[in-house]
Order: C-alpha cells, then sequence, then structure tokens
C-alpha cells in the first residue's frame, strides 16, 4: 500500500509539513480527548476524520437506536471542530482500509486515535498500525475510552481479576485519573479532502418513524452531555445509593450513551463528580462505583475478547435452552403480561433506553422464567439501546444468565412481581408504560391476574384483552430454570 506523502500531500498542511490525521471513534468530544490533544501539540495542522465501518466481519454491526445517536453526535462534533475553523470528514468503509487511504491522500505521517476494546475495533487497529508502518508513518493510540489502562490491571501475581470488588480497589489505589483537558480554542486544519455528506448514510429512520420518543427525550452532543451530567449531579446524586433502584423516578443519572459515544470521557465524569462530594457522600461513592463498573466490563471485554458469544463459565455452554417461536417476540413487545417487564420492554422501544433495576429484572425473566438464551436478549438490547455498549451489554447479561465471571448465582432468580412492589411501590413505573394498567390500585398494579373481577372491572382491566394474561406460570418457571441450570452444573462437574 502505498502511503508515502506525495507532493501535493506534503504540502496540505496550512502550518508547514504533512497535516496529522485524528480518527475520531467511539470518542465524539473535543473536551479531554487524549488523541486530539497530542496531535495538536506536534504544531502542524489537523484534520479530523470520522469512519462509518459497519460491514467489517466479525463486527456487531451498529444497531438502529445506536445509529440514530450517532447522526446526532456527529453533526455536532462537526459543528464544534466548525467553530474552531476545522472540518470533520466523513468516509464510510472497513476503517483498516479507509484510514490508510486518506492518509496517503493527504500525506499524513502521523494518525492518532483512540484505543477501542471491542475485538474488532482492535484488529483494524493493528492493521491500520502495519498499513502505517510499512510506509513509515504511524498509528499513536491514546486511552480516551476508560479511566485505566486496561492492559496495566493486573492481580499481584499478574494474573485478570475474574471479579469487580478487587478490581476496583487496585483502580482506585492507583488514585484519580488525570484531571481532563479542555477544548482546543482553535484547530488549525488542513484544506479537507472529500467527505460524504452526513445524510447520505441513511443513519436516521425514515418509516416508519420510530424515533418520535428518541427526540423528546435525549439532547445528543457534547455540550448536552454537559448538561444531564451537571443536572444529575446538582440533585439526584445525593440519594444516589437507594434512588438508583427506582425507576419510577428521575434517580439516575443518564448519562450511559453520552459515555458510550465518548461525548463525555469518563475522566470528565469523575472529576466533576468528585467536585460535589462534600455535599453528596454515600450517594456520590456508590455513584464512582458505576463508573468503575464500565471499566469493568471493558477490562472483561479486553481479556475474553468471545464474551459477546460466549458464556464465561463454559459449563453453561451447555445449557438446554428452549426455542419458542412466541415468547420472545412478546418479550420485545412489552407484552408478556408481567407488567414491570412490559413496561421496561416498551420504554426501552419508546426512548432507546431502561433503568438498570428493570433491566435486570426483564432480563432475568428472559432468561431464568422464559429460558430463553441470554444471546437472544443480548441482541435485541444491542439493537434498541441508544448506550448499545458490547462490554456492558455482554458483562450485564451474563451477569444475569449466571454463566459470566462474578454473576449473581445461578439459583438466585428475580421475582418481577415481588421486584416490582420493591422498587416500584405506587406502580408510578408501570403506570407510565402500561397506560391500560394505569387505573389499578397500587396492590394489583404488578400482578393484574390477582385483582378480583370487580377491581377489574373498575380499573377498565380485561384481562386477555386489553392486556395480556401472563405468558408463564411464574412459580413454575422458576422451578423448571432451577431444575436446568441445577442439571446443567451437574453434568459440568
Ligand atoms: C441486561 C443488561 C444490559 C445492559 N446493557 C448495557 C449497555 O448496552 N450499555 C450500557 O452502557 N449499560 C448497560 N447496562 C448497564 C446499566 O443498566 C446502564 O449502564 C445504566 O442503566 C445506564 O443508565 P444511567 O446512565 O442512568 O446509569 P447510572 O446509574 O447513572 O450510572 C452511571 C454510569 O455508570 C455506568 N454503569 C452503570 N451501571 C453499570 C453496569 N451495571 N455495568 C457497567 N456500567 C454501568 C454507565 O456508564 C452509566 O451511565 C446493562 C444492564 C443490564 C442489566
Amino acid at each position: 500500500m502505498g502511503l508515502v506523502p506525495t507532493e501535493s500531500g506534503m504540502s496540505k498542511g496550512t502550518l508547514g509539513g504533512p497535516p496529522v490525521v485524528v480518527w475520531f471513534r467511539q470518542d465524539l468530544r473535543l473536551q479531554d480527548h487524549a488523541a486530539l490533544q497530542a496531535a495538536l501539540a506536534g504544531g502542524r495542522a489537523v484534520l479530523p476524520v470520522y469512519v462509518l465501518d459497519d460491514d467489517t466481519p466479525g463486527a456487531w454491526a451498529m444497531g438502529g437506536a445506536a445509529r440514530w445517536w450517532l447522526h446526532g453526535s456527529l453533526a455536532s462534533l462537526a459543528e464544534s471542530l466548525a467553530a474552531r475553523g476545522a472540518t470533520l470528514v466523513l468516509r464510510r468503509g472497513p476503517s483498516a482500509e479507509v484510514i490508510p487511504a486518506l492518509a496517503q491522500e493527504v500525506g499524513a505521517a502521523e494518525v492518532h486515535a483512540g484505543r477501542m476494546h471491542e475485538p474488532w475495533a482492535r484488529e483494524a487497529e493493528a492493521v491500520v498500525g502495519a498499513a502505517l508502518r510499512h510506509v513509515g508513518a504511524a498509528l499513536h493510540l491514546h486511552r480516551t475510552a476508560t479511566l485505566f489502562d486496561l492492559d496495566s490491571i493486573r492481580t499481584k501475581t499478574g494474573g485478570i481479576y475474574g471479579v469487580y470488588a478487587p478490581f476496583a480497589r487496585t483502580c482506585r489505589a492507583l488514585g484519580a485519573p488525570p484531571p481532563p483537558t479542555p477544548a482546543p480554542e482553535r484547530i488549525p486544519c488542513p484544506p479537507p479532502p472529500r467527505s460524504d455528506r452526513l445524510g447520505d448514510w441513511g443513519l436516521l429512520p425514515t418509516r416508519p418513524d420510530w424515533a418520535g420518543g428518541f427526540r423528546e427525550t435525549w439532547q445528543v452532543g457534547e455540550a448536552a452531555a454537559h448538561d444531564r451530567l451537571a443536572g444529575f449531579l446538582a440533585k439526584a446524586v445525593h440519594g444516589y445509593d437507594t434512588g438508583r433502584n427506582r425507576p419510577g423516578q428521575p434517580g439516575t443519572s443518564m448519562v450511559s450513551p453520552h459515555l458510550h459515544w465518548g461525548e463525555l470521557s469518563p475522566g470528565q465524569v469523575w472529576h466533576t463528580a468528585q467536585q460535589a462530594a462534600q455535599e453528596t457522600g454515600k450517594g456520590l461513592e456508590v455513584f464512582l462505583g458505576e463508573i468503575l463498573w464500565r471499566d469493568f466490563s471493558a477490562y472483561l471485554l479486553w481479556h475474553h475478547p468471545h464474551m459477546p458469544e460466549r458464556p464465561l463459565r463454559p459449563a453453561f455452554a451447555g445449557l438446554a435452552v428452549r426455542d419458542d417461536g412466541a415468547e420472545l417476540p412478546a418479550w420485545q413487545r412489552g407484552r408478556t403480561g408481567i407488567p414491570i417487564v412490559d413496561a421496561g420492554m416498551r420504554q426501552l422501544w419508546h426512548i432507546g433506553w431502561m433503568h438498570n433495576r428493570v433491566r435486570m429484572i426483564a432480563a432475568s425473566f428472559l432468561v431464568k422464567q422464559l429460558l430463553l438464551p441470554w444471546q437472544a436478549g443480548q441482541a435485541y438490547f444491542w439493537d434498541t439501546l441508544v448506550d448499545a455498549d458490547l462490554a456492558n451489554n455482554a458483562t450485564s447479561w451474563q451477569w444475569i444468565a449466571g454463566c459470566g465471571i462474578d454473576s449473581q448465582p445461578f439459583f438466585r432468580v428475580f421475582n418481577p412481581v415481588s421486584q416490582g412492589e420493591r422498587f416500584d411501590p405506587d406502580g408510578a413505573y408501570v403506570r407510565a408504560w402500561v397506560p391500560e394498567l394505569a387505573r389499578l390500585p397500587d396492590r394489583f398494579v404488578h400482578a393484574p391476574w390477582s385483582a378480583p373481577p370487580a377491581v377489574l372491572v373498575e380499573a377498565g382491566v380485561e384481562l386477555g384483552r386489553s392486556y395480556p394474561n401472563p405468558i408463564a406460570d411464574l412459580p413454575q418457571a422458576r422451578q423448571r430454570a432451577l431444575d436446568v441450570y441445577r442439571a446443567t452444573v451437574r453434568r459440568a462437574a
């Protein structure tokens, strides 16, 4: 591959010498961006690039909700860059080919990028790095997506952590991550080469337009990410240690898509939250623990790249899952007849996000009571979450299914009714997302089948017509799950 800077390429940098390419990936921001900072430090012109790489074999092609978010995030990034004098170049294709070709086209000898932990992205990094090296150019990778360098966190004997608590202790002992850096005021940019038009990428839904609820819920982009975080730190963080479990209240930060897309860096979240420390106490500590969980998931994926496909505990590969053609669609559509599960799945469809407590309940119902494969649930979440994140999604699904490292034990089966009664005691969450149950009294809203007929009539609920009968008998389904799981573990012993 000919990547030697061309005569014209050599003169494309406005500051003398070839320009430097900054390859934006899952770090769509200007503040606290180590790759951008490093590129600017050389005093060269900087060419910002984003590659839509959605055809690479082995990659998890981005889901619909993620594509919706990406459109807004790139539009916002392009605007911020333009305000600083730079043009975001958009190209489509395998990044392993596009980045080296673009570097050649503009005569760049250096490409700076944030390191990713997804297996296909790491392979692309290796190919790009080799192609650039071949012609005397270089790919420089920086930490932009995690708090810590994932490769450097080791047990005392040099091993890999499989349990969160000691991992978190080791991370915390390393001290706070470096303080975040501000966005550059100006970005000197060479005359930009050809760019695709964002609108031509077809990232937004057309017909049907399912994104109305997304537009009502989310402001996308770096500035909006900071607003969202600031709103949380001003209020909900104070009671986060308990409020985070109440899906009917605004008790969590909802910064997950901003973190996934890198509109916020985890270091910014860490430091901004610390600044609120004096007033917040326990809520803050628990919140920081969740930000570390995010690093732990990335760490697990880094060391177990097959995690989205295969259980980390091999014994569970033989779990006898069921194959019912109707139950998965019922779960996906929020028509299982279990109110808290349906509320969660409808929230997911409507706004591309689901409260963590309800993610756990809905996921547990799928893999335990319905005994369907966790991979099917993971795939649906991947398509429908705006924060769809390969590491967090796979770690969480394996945790729920009991087949990951540091999982909840397989014999723990969430009861969706008692979970609902405990964490949504007034039914506010169910009423918001399952309006056909809104008029039921609190004590029946999580189990409408237990309401006397007169109460159902009074509330306008006709089970089997206005709202489904439960697709699983909860005690029997729990027992079936325990039997199957126990048999699997026994077989493997
Ligand atoms: C089955 C299942 C699938 C999930 N899939 C994803 C996913 O694809 N993407 C994703 O970002 N999260 C996923 N999670 C984790 C968690 O539900 C979300 O991160 C959280 O609900 C996001 O809301 P928030 O920003 O208000 O979180 P907060 O409670 O405000 O937490 C702050 C941040 O900490 C991180 N975080 C919180 N909980 C976890 C966790 N359990 N594991 C790792 N990081 C965490 C997130 O980045 C989050 O934004 C999943 C959880 C389950 C049970």
